[in-house]
């Protein structure tokens, strides 16, 4: 199973250790891959937009013609997709900012750097519908300011910040900088059509000051 996570910019490392390790301790038949050209997307079976500044994606998407390739694939194939921040950002129906245009994968309206600037990062223990306690990293963290259609499955303080819609989901925070594999499981578990995660705690990989 390939999993494309696009690749120009953010945390793609991370995302791609996320699925590796999981391929490794679960023995799940999986290829990560890092997307930097429209031909890397051939064949995909899930799609990942990760954390990172979002202008600058959206900016390296476009220029390699990726931007309308993933639109396609999720809208019109109905690839299962994760945008994790910027990458969130970048799926929305509207991102209330001129420089970076959503994909409209999910329709959700957002609000850039909505928590402030970089130092008003947090770490915060939310609930998910159906995964439980969890220890989530905000980097100068979006706001969903309207789930639309979505099904919010976290909130902080009255703000969404884990979406899904079918077989696209959307976060405000960074799994990717955790050990816990459970959203990244929950992801393939989209991907090959089914549901349930292990559960348990784990350290975060970062330091938010
Ligand atoms: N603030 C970033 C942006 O607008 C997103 C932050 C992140 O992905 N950590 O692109």
């Amino acid at each position: 199973m390939k999993i494309g996570v696009i690749g120009f910019q953010g945390d793609v490392e991370e995302h791609l250790d996320m699925f590796t390790k999981i391929s490794r301790e679960q023995n799940r038949e999986l290829s990560p891959i890092s997307v930097r050209r429209k031909e890397d997307l051939k064949d995909v079976s899930g799609i990942v937009i990760p954390g990172g500044e979002s202008t600058t994606i959206y900016k390296l998407t476009k220029e390699y013609e990726i931007y309308d390739e993933v639109k396609r694939l999720v809208l019109e194939n109905d690839v299962p997709f994760m945008g994790t921040c910027a990458g969130l950002i970048l799926s929305s129906a509207d991102t209330s900012d001129d420089r970076v245009i959503g994909m409209g994968l999910l329709d959700v309206k957002i609000n850039r750097n909505a928590y402030g600037r970089q130092a008003q990062s947090f770490i915060k223990d939310i609930d998910i519908d159906g995964l439980g306690k969890y220890t989530a990293v905000f980097i100068r963290a979006p706001i969903i300011k309207d789930p639309g259609s979505c099904r919010v499955m976290a909130y902080d303080r009255g703000n969404p910040v884990m979406v899904r819609s079918g077989r696209r989901i959307g976060l405000t925070f960074h799994p990717e900088l955790t050990h816990d594999l459970r959203i990244h499981e929950y992801f393939l578990n989209i991907v090959e059509g089914g549901g349930s995660v292990s559960s348990g705690s784990y350290e975060i990989k970062v330091g938010v000051s």
